[in-house]
């Protein structure tokens, strides 16, 4: 195996438990996404028996898919669920999230509703998904009145805390103030990662809802950076290697040539993988320590890089190459994007190591 994705799984637990001390709050793991690309099965198998309350998961196939592998964990699905994945939900045990008017009749025609255990999802400001605060009331006598389950949480979802936009997250977290307190309901959280680390002292919630830290990243610096650890590498091997006889274009579309006397390596990874395309021409990956240079297009399957001469001496074929790690997210700027998108696109192709 030549391109592989190395997971510390001891890592993710305690980039965990930290978040609970620093926050004085449970956490409710985010592993949606296949865990941000990082394998939610292995990962939610390794934190089954360490005693977390609930997990989340984006939709009801993500939840499945972790039931299937016999994992028992209490799952929450945060996005909305249509009829029919709402009735399956249901009957597989999962909680859901209820966000609209168009839910509680879902619910309402669902045999088993009942049975169901309920996240009222209130909108205090990302204008995704979620009940205007004014129909919280309502909503809540709904669903006790016709018996239509269990409210066992309510939440709410931070756009801006990653954007020194302190105004507006102060307001999300004061409307939701109101239901931070309420001890009928089990689960009370509103917390991301930039909420987690900017505002735990401003609300008092009882779980929060860590997803890129507890792998390792954030996307704002912070001086609590230091309490994470790095959690997972993007790594590969040299293939090839070459000294150019004379100046030699690099890869496809000819954007870009090496000179007389450079050494190229082919590295087996590319867009494919989830080595993004826009890091043609300028991106850069790591060989012992050093920065090298991605030359040309990066192609499928494959991507050359310029060895800096300081190294040349100690690189030949099997070396290995750091592609991503906790530092992503300046890779990410680099091309205009976030480490969440970098992480979510490593592939299938490539195989996950635990360790
Ligand atoms: C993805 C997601 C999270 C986790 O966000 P991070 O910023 O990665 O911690 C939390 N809550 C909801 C509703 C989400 O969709």
């Amino acid at each position: 195996m030549r391109t592989w994705l190395e997971i510390n799984l001891n890592n993710i637990e305690h980039n965990l438990s930290q978040i609970e001390k620093l926050t004085n709050k449970k956490v409710i793991p985010v592993i949606k996404a296949n865990a941000y690309g990082l394998g939610s099965i292995e990962i939610a198998k390794y934190l089954s028996n360490k005693n977390y309350d609930l997990y989340a998961v984006a939709n009801f196939n993500e939840a499945l898919e972790i039931k299937e592998s016999g994992i028992n964990i209490k799952t929450l699905i945060m996005g909305n669920n249509d009829a029919h994945d709402l009735k399956l939900a249901i009957e597989n045990g999962f909680s859901v999230t209820i966000s609209s008017w168009d839910d509680i009749k879902n619910l309402e025609n669902t045999p088993d509703s009942t049975n169901s255990l309920i996240h009222i999802k209130v909108d205090t400001g990302m204008g995704r998904i979620g009940f205007s605060p004014d129909d919280i009331e309502g909503v809540i006598q709904n669903i006790k009145n016709n018996s239509l389950g269990t409210i066992e949480g309510i939440y709410s979802h931070l756009s801006s805390a990653d954007d020194n936009e302190d105004d507006f997250t102060l307001s999300q977290i004061n409307q939701f103030s109101k239901y931070e307190n309420n001890k009928n309901i089990q689960f009370r959280h509103i917390l991301n990662t930039p909420g987690i680390f900017k505002y735990y002292k401003n609300t008092n919630t009882n779980f929060v809802r860590p997803g890129i830290s507890m792998y390792g990243v954030l996307l704002f610096d912070s001086p609590l950076k230091n309490i994470l650890k790095p959690v997972f590498k993007l790594k590969t091997k040299i293939i090839y290697l070459k000294k150019l006889q004379k100046e030699t274009f690099i890869s496809y579309g000819k954007t870009e040539s090496g000179k007389k006397g450079d050494i190229i390596a082919t590295l087996p990874i590319g867009y494919a993988d989830g080595l993004d395309r826009r890091f043609s021409n300028g991106g850069t990956v790591k060989i012992l320590d050093q920065e090298c240079k991605i030359i040309g297009r990066v192609c499928m399957d494959m991507t050359m890089i310029v060895i800096p001469e300081s190294i040349k001496d100690r690189v030949k074929i099997g070396t290995e190459v750091d592609i991503y790690d906790e530092e992503i997210q300046t890779a990410a700027e680099k091309i205009g994007t976030i480490a969440d998108e970098l992480m979510t696109r490593i592939n299938k192709r490539v195989q996950r190591r635990y360790v």
